[in-house]
């Protein structure tokens, strides 16, 4: 949908990008200098293969204000963003057969990255009653003997749900009964919350042993280039296990990128705050205006930056995808890419004037239908 929407900008035509998974504002200026004196200070040879130690301990000390496990430098291993974190994660752990539960909707890679492992993708259709969150029913419905790992991503993407501490503390009471199932909590959005805060999972110290925790700098501070995330966990085998496949892999994640992570934990937490109201006053705009569209059903967001109506009763997202573009010149992901095709997904990470130009050209395309 990104591709198609900037062939039609080349060709002249006005269109509004909301399909993009990525901050919109520019890397805050004390990362980018931090960046700028890393390169001067010849952060430019290899480094170790679980990252640099002082961003290793930056990571822990940071998670450790979050939840109740304690994680030290050890537990972590700097990847090229969240994404090679969680891929690796998922290499390390997934044999040939394995189970993998994902609740959906869910982020598209999730997937896939099994698939490459062999693992056996096991979906789960989450319901809008339940704001697309996995019930503890549906949870052990879904295990078997041959699960070997649950992925949860809270606040999610596509759907911008949340799990409370009551939502998790009832899956992991089910978890209790399935002790050779690892837990993969992707919680990179964990810092774009709009009301309650977000539950780590590492506030569960009966799981350390088998939860794998997913974060990085792209989504908090705007660095979707700079390509620094990792995973954290208590495991020993586990670490030892990804180190060596991280060994032969990549040797290590850029330095220069390593020092502006390590730049951007450790200084001052202003901008994510900025970031955050600046979303949180998007959220309200386009939760406004997307009420009074006809045919939408949601709920509102409560983290991250998309909003995920149910539009069912127009059409299919991937027909409404289709028809907003070329009616309204808007740009959105259908929910099919998710695993939820009764629905589309907005990004409302541009400006408020994009946003509610966007939301006008849709009310006006649909209400011609
Ligand atoms: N997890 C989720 C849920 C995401 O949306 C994304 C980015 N779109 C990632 C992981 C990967 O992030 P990164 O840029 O750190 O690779």
């Amino acid at each position: 949908m990104s591709a198609r929407a900037s062939a039609m900008k080349a060709s002249g035509i006005d269109v509004i990008s909301m399909s993009l998974g990525e901050p919109d504002m520019d890397t805050p200026e004390h990362i980018r200098r931090a960046a700028q004196e890393a390169i001067d200070n010849h952060f430019s040879h290899y480094g170790a293969v679980p990252g640099l130690q002082t961003l290793r301990e930056a990571i822990a000390a940071q998670q450790n204000t979050k939840g109740r496990i304690a994680y030290t430098a050890d537990d972590v291993i700097v990847s090229i963003g969240a994404k090679m974190a969680i891929y690796n994660a998922i290499q390390t752990v997934i044999n040939p057969g394995d189970e993998v539960i994902i609740p959906m909707p869910a982020w598209v890679s999730y997937t896939e990255m099994v698939k490459l492992a062999q693992g056996i993708v096991i979906p789960v259709a989450t319901r809008y009653e339940d704001a697309y969150c996995l019930t503890p029913d549906q949870l052990r419905a879904t295990l078997t003997p041959r699960t070997r790992m649950v992925i949860l991503c809270s606040p999610n993407n596509p759907t911008g749900s949340l799990y409370t501490q009551t939502e998790l503390e009832a899956l992991v009471a089910v978890l209790r009964d399935f002790p050779h199932v690892i837990l993969l909590s992707d919680e990179i959005y964990d810092s774009l919350t709009y009301g309650e805060q977000a539950v780590s999972l590492a506030s569960f110290p009966e799981l350390a042993d088998r939860l794998i925790v997913v974060n990085g700098v792209s989504k908090a501070y705007a660095m979707t280039g700079y390509r620094i995330g990792w995973v954290m966990c208590q495991n020993k085998d586990f670490i030892r296990a990804c180190i060596r496949l991280q060994g032969q892999q990549l040797t290590c994640a850029t330095m220069v990128a390593q020092k502006a992570a390590e730049a951007a934990l450790t200084g001052s937490q202003e901008c994510v705050a900025h970031m955050k109201s600046v979303f949180a006053e998007r959220r309200e705009i386009i939760c406004r205006l997307a009420a009074d569209i006809p045919g939408w059903k949601f709920h509102r967001p409560q983290g991250a930056f998309y909003l995920f109506p149910d539009v069912s009763a127009i059409g299919t997202g991937d027909e409404v995808a289709e028809l907003l573009l070329e009616k309204a010149h808007v740009a959105v992901v259908s929910g099919s890419a998710f695993g939820c095709p009764s629905c589309i997904r907005l990004s409302y990470a541009i400006s408020t004037e994009e946003i509610t130009e966007a939301m006008r050209r849709i009310r006006t395309a649909l209400s011609l239908l």
